[in-house]
């Protein structure tokens, strides 16, 4: 018997465990593992926070998604990875053994700030932004470290929510977007009066600080000896198999592709979660593998607040409540595959 084991519930193995319906059999057992029974969809979480979606509406219910796949769903936190003893050891000490491991336990926010709550996992996030709302003050100031897409989205959503009252700032080092996409985002947080400082620290004046910084490795992927790029996420080659480790498979943020930069983001790890999917029938059958060609560019949309979005891809982006509703329906279809 073949034991797979799938560490993280991550969009990729979220596909992985749709298409692997009708394929487990007694010759093979599947086990997921992930920090906690549900797996937040980060495209609907500044949704969340706007009131445009109630949480659960954001979420996969990973057990249920596991039975019906026929796999087994172990909830806890990947601790260790050991790749030569081909064992994974759980917070709390237990031991999964394993013959192929798939590895889509995304990243985490860079950086430290001892006052910030971090954006991932979203689960404690949105706990914090609802005490916030609760039992905070009647007016909050609010800072947002990083300016990427999340963060933007993260503050103008927060403003939204907060209805004209309270403040909310986002700090940066730096710009992300490109020029045009730049001016948009910058247009759409003056309309919402959120300050972008790019010229200094995030002071501690703040009732809630939260950390939207670009991604980060997980450290136990590089403690674990499997072969990491320089910043130490898991390098896979086109067929999403560790370059030093033929037993392991990795996808999404945990994973960079050999040659190939790509951004951080969950479009790709849906693209490869059906590569990774077919690949990881192919191992348990003994078939040659498939590629994973990543395209050039990807369909970025960013929420900004309201019920209306700025869409861009390659040299080309326009904006409107339009741009909106298309997110909508392209994240609301994702996450009912699942349901
Ligand atoms: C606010 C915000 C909005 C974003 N919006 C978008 C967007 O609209 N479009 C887009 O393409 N990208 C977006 N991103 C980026 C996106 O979140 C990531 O690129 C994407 O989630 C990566 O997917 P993944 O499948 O690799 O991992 P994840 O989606 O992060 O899933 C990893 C899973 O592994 C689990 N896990 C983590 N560590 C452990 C552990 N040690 N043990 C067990 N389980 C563990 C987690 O609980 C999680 O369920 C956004 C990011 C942020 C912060």
């Amino acid at each position: 018997m073949t034991r797979l084991l799938l560490l993280g519930g991550g969009h990729a193995h979220a596909l992985v465990l749709l298409k692997f319906r009708n394929f487990i059999s007694k010759n093979l057992q599947v086990t997921l593992v992930n920090a906690g029974p549900v797996h937040t969809y980060s495209g609907m979480v500044p949704g969340v926070i706007a009131g445009h979606y109630a949480a659960d509406h954001a979420q996969i219910d990973l057990a249920r998604l596991a039975r019906g796949a026929g796999a087994q769903f172990v909830r806890g936190r990947v601790q260790r990875l050991d790749p030569a003893a081909k064992e994974v050891v759980l917070e709390g000490g237990d031991v999964l053994g394993y013959d192929v491991v798939s590895l889509n336990l995304g990243s985490v926010p860079a950086g430290l700030h001892e006052h910030a709550v971090a954006a991932k996992p979203f689960e404690g996030f949105m706990a914090h932004w609802r005490e916030l709302l609760g039992k905070g003050p009647e007016s909050p100031r609010i800072a947002v470290l990083g300016a990427g897409a999340g963060g933007v989205e993260l503050a103008m959503a927060m403003k939204f929510a907060l209805a004209g009252r309270g403040r909310v700032a986002i700090f940066s080092d730096r710009n992300v977007f490109p020029v045009a996409v730049a001016e948009r985002v910058r247009n759409a947080l003056e309309r919402l009066a959120i300050e972008l400082r790019t010229d200094a620290p995030a002071p501690s004046a703040f009732d809630a600080m939260f950390r939207v910084t670009g991604a980060s490795a997980l450290p136990l992927l590089r403690e674990s000896g499997l072969k990491t790029d320089e910043k130490g996420y898991v390098l896979v080659d086109a067929s999403l198999r560790s370059v030093s480790h033929p037993d392991v498979f990795g996808a999404g943020d945990n994973a960079s592709l050999e040659g190939a930069a790509l951004p951080k983001s969950g479009v790709y790890a849906v693209r490869q979660g059906a590569v990774l999917a077919e690949n990881l029938k192919r191992v348990v059958r003994g078939m040659p593998m498939l590629d994973y060609v990543p395209r050039a560019d990807s369909l970025s949309l960013i929420s900004c607040g309201a019920k209306y979005a700025i869409a861009s891809r390659g040299g080309w982006s326009a904006e409107g409540r339009w741009a909106w509703w298309w997110k909508d329906w392209l994240d609301r279809r994702w996450v009912a595959r699942f349901r």
